[in-house]
């Protein structure tokens, strides 16, 4: 049932995305919200009630996450962890967090 779940949630991820790839220019960001975002969201909810990991260096990321970031402080697909990590961008913008070793 889950694995149907995120079946479907991942092929409504790929159609949208080749919506907003053949989008007009000027709609590709509404395209995006209206048609992937949502699904990434839902998928990435689901995989967290299933106890899986999300990538948290990126948060309309939906690769399963097998990694850590770059910091090694969040879980993260291959693709994010060499990258910028939101989950550490956050936490620096954030309150300010124990520098204790
Ligand atoms: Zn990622
Ligand atoms: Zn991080």
């Amino acid at each position: 049932m889950i694995d149907l779940l995120i079946g479907y949630y991942e092929q409504k991820i790929k159609i949208g995305r080749e919506e907003v790839r053949d989008a007009p220019e000027s709609l590709k960001n509404a395209t995006y919200r209206k048609k992937v975002s949502p699904y990434i969201q839902a998928l990435r909810t689901l995989r967290v009630q299933q106890g899986l990991a999300v990538c948290r260096a990126n948060a309309e990321c939906d690769e399963p996450a097998i990694v850590s970031c770059a910091a090694g402080k969040h879980e993260a697909c291959k693709t994010h962890a060499k990258g910028d990590c939101a989950a550490c961008e956050s936490e620096q913008s954030g309150p300010p967090v124990s520098t204790a070793p």
